[in-house]
């Protein structure tokens, strides 16, 4: 293989998960505000209970203020009712107390209504705000994680970024300019293997001319159809699939 072309081989790898790791940086906050969307729906149910109680309790002390009212009216009328000189006063103040009457058991069934309607509100407040606790704290965890991920995933994009540049500028200036050429051009892949007489990325048959041009690699050939770097593994010969005289061959590493 041509050495720029192994290169280019290397370099596509590489750009393939600098794109894997930029596609997760950018997936990750979108991640964060769904999970943030969610908890903020849960506070404002929340909210909206709290609410509720309070205008509960509110009206409560409401009807609590109009029976001493009308209780002070039933006191003020008994005694008016002393000083009655006639059967039609005596009545018509008798009127009275029996509509005040009325009114304070309107107000202390309304009250005993609203009673049990607190209890369940206070009930699913108090639940809600142990459920809410708990989800802020799975929201804050999976927050810092990601953030941790995304700063990981920064690293290792810088990492790759200047392993690419130095790929580059080992590559003779015509083929670093086509690889980023067809790179961009080709959705980011600029490299395929002939495999099998086919073009690897656009599956187009290559012609026999072609293909043996391809395997002299005398210089950089090009996909006829889609216009991608072609390169061409010869197979492996059975000492470099690992056979047992490649294992006793091999130097030692040290
Ligand atoms: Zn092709």
């Amino acid at each position: 293989m041509l050495p720029d072309v192994e290169v280019a081989v290397r370099l596509q790898a590489i750009d393939l998960r600098i794109s894997d790791l930029q596609k997760e940086i950018a997936a990750l906050p979108k991640h964060v505000a769904e999970i943030e969307k969610k908890l903020s729906a849960h506070e404002r149910r929340l909210e909206k209970d709290r609410a509720a109680l309070a205008a509960n309790q509110k009206e409560r002390k409401r009807l609590d203020g109009e029976v001493q009212i009308f209780e002070a009216k039933i006191t003020k009328l008994r005694d008016q009712m002393l000083g009655a000189k006639t059967n039609e006063q005596y009545r018509a103040f008798q009127n009275e107390i029996d509509f005040a009457t009325k009114e304070i058991r309107a107000c202390e069934d309304r009250t005993l209504d609203l009673m049990a309607e607190s209890e369940s509100l206070d009930k699913s407040v108090k639940g809600a705000e142990t459920v809410l606790k708990e989800e802020r704290q799975i929201v804050e965890a999976d927050k810092q994680r990601a953030e941790k991920r995304t700063a990981e995933d920064r690293r290792r994009v810088s990492e790759l970024q200047t392993e690419r540049n130095a790929d580059l500028a080992g590559m003779s200036p015509h083929a670093a300019a086509t690889y980023e050429r067809i790179r961009k051009a080709r959705g980011g892949i600029a490299v395929s293997e002939a495999v099998d007489g086919r073009c690897g990325a656009c599956h187009i048959a290559l012609r026999p001319q072609f293909m043996q041009e391809l395997k002299r690699s005398e210089e950089i050939r090009v996909c006829e159809t889609c216009g991608r770097i072609l390169y061409w593994n010869a197979p492996k010969s059975p000492e470099e699939l690992g056979g047992v005289n490649a294992l006793s061959d091999a130097p030692l590493r040290r």
